[in-house]
């Protein structure tokens, strides 16, 4: 399952300069470079919300204000959504399960896909905040160092 998730730049890279690119990479919102989250591996319960301050590439900086990320609690309730809807859609309408069977196969989505929900909804949240821009995308490094 962890393979299936874990989206790189090779194979998203067409979505590069997109939104969604940032949204499902968990990128920087502005320069789709470098990654927001200190661990890519969001099953690190640890480590699944631990982010840079800033962007080592084009210096953003994620926290826009304090608590900023508690906006992405309203995103979450829309992306736990989606996801419980596509569980019951492929257990109750596609394999014909029960209804109590679907539901428990909400409860189950709804847990593995956790960190990926939190992470997707803050990726969102700030998404809608930010926007990519191709001058900082195209930054060296070493402007900022
Ligand atoms: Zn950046």
């Amino acid at each position: 399952m962890l393979k299936f998730v874990i989206l790189t730049n090779e194979n998203m890279g067409f979505l590069k300069g997109s939104k969604l690119y940032s949204i499902f990479t968990g990128k920087c919102p502005v320069c789709h470079n470098d990654p927001m989250y200190v661990n890519p591996n969001g099953y690190h319960l640890f480590e699944t919300l631990k982010m840079h301050e800033r962007c080592s590439h084009c210096n953003t900086k994620y926290k826009i204000e304090p608590s900023f990320f508690y906006g992405a609690m309203y995103v979450s309730y829309g992306v736990g959504i989606a996801f419980s809807t596509a569980a019951f859609v492929i257990t109750y309408l596609i394999f014909g399960a029960s209804l109590l069977s679907a539901f428990i196969s909400i409860i189950g989505t709804m847990i593995a896909f956790m960190p990926i929900i939190m992470r997707i909804s803050r990726n969102i949240w700030i998404n809608l905040f930010m926007k990519y821009d191709v001058t900082k995308d195209k930054l060296t490094n070493y402007i900022n160092h």
